[in-house]
């Protein structure tokens, strides 16, 4: 006996963990994919409320025709403005980041009228609506299991308690039908955004993989085209200015330590310029063999060239694989201009960073001669 409930606990415990791991693993891929997540939510949101309002206003519609509708009007109105007053509120942009707030609000009106319809307006029949609200809800939108599951646990309570008290002859079947729906509704919701998850997930590494030089880890020439043409087609951020950095005398780095530490040596010389972008708005890409260009946002002259003699000086005094090498970088300040071809802002900056090896290497040279020696 005792053996049998130490088995038994132990089963319990090793469930828990599985559960608890799975929620782990749903909150992290949830939060590396939040924009697709978001974007899925609040499509659903905009569709639910629609639907909620539409279809109520459809059954005060059908109140004349029917016998048993016309006491529940004033719960359909409720439930009619609160949805419509949620869908106007929800077209406002900045309600954006209240998504959940919306579509917990939107399910708890749908199971207020279910409790209201099935303790108070039809305490001789088994709940209905509810049912379907115990079913739906965990497939609409995705959150974590955890909650979802609290609010159903909440809703069912509350109806079963009322259940309990106001429709005793049913209220057994009503929790049992409720409980046998919220189960399957929590199983099918839970399956249902793994499968969701994992497809963001599987498009986001692709993404990733797609947009990335293999070799330094940086963003790609593909990827920087295609950043040019949002920048040139859509409202996007435009940056404030745009760098042009070449490696000094890569040819003779390889010819002296050969081609395959020339390779490491981009490869570290990629997570070393990188490390800017934690404390800098620049995004780094890899232009040609030994040439990347950064698009720096939200900055002016000054900060540019201070920024571009911060990069020179720290790869100067980087060593890599026990070698040193120094960096030639043009700046092109655009923050002033409306730009319709950045394109040719790489090309000036092109220019800027051959004035910068001309003037000596191992310097930062702004566009119209303002040199920055080190
Ligand atoms: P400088 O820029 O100072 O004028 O001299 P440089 O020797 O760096 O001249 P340049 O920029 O024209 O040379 C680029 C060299 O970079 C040529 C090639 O040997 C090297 N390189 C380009 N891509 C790669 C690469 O993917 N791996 C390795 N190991 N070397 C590369
Ligand atoms: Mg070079
Ligand atoms: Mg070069």
């Amino acid at each position: 006996m005792f053996n049998a409930n130490l088995a038994g606990g132990n089963d319990m415990k090793k469930r828990f963990k599985i559960f608890w791991k799975q929620e782990n693993n749903y909150i992290q891929l949830a939060s590396v994919n939040r924009r697709a997540v978001n974007e899925y939510n609040e499509k659903t949101l905009s569709t639910l409320l629609f639907l909620g309002w539409a279809l109520v206003l459809f059954t005060l519609a059908s109140v004349p025709f029917s016998n048993t509708k016309a006491d529940a009007v004033p719960a359909y109105l409720f439930s009619f403005s609160i949805f419509f007053a949620l869908f106007l509120l929800f077209k406002i942009p900045a309600m954006k980041k209240h998504t959940y707030i919306g579509l917990y609000a939107s399910f708890s009106v749908l199971f207020l009228l279910g409790i209201y319809l099935s303790v108070i307006h039809s305490p001789d029949m088994r709940a209905t609506i509810l049912l379907g609200g115990f079913v739906i809800m965990p497939l609409s939108f995705i959150d974590i299991p955890r909650r979802s599951i609290l609010f159903l646990a909440f809703w069912l309570v509350v109806h079963t308690i009322l259940a309990f008290y106001l429709k005793p002859q049913y209220a057994l079947d009503d929790t049992l039908n409720c409980l046998c729906a919220s189960i399957l509704g929590c199983y099918l919701g839970k399956t249902l955004v793994q499968v969701r998850l994992e497809s963001y997930e599987a498009h986001r590494l692709l993404t990733i993989e797609k947009e990335t030089d293999v070799l330094t880890g940086l963003l790609n020439r593909r990827k920087l085209f295609e950043t040019l043409a949002a920048l040139e087609t859509t409202g996007a951020e435009k940056p404030s200015g745009i760098l042009m950095i070449d490696i000094d005398y890569f040819k003779d780095f390889n010819d002296n330590y050969g081609h395959a530490i020339g390779d490491k040596y981009l490869n570290r010389f990629g997570e070393t310029i990188k490390k800017f972008t934690q404390n800098f708005r620049l995004d780094f890409y890899r232009y040609g063999g030994e040439e990347f260009v950064a698009m720096a946002y939200g900055y002016d002259e000054e900060e540019l060239l201070s920024i571009a003699e911060s990069l020179r000086i720290t790869v100067q005094n980087t060593d890599i694989y026990g070698h040193y090498t120094t960096v030639s970088i043009g700046v092109v300040y655009c923050g002033d201009e409306h730009v319709r071809n950045y394109e040719n802002i790489i090309d000036r900056a092109d220019k800027a960073a051959y004035a910068a090896k001309r003037a000596g290497r191992n310097k930062v040279c702004m566009e119209q001669n303002k040199m920055q020696v080190k």
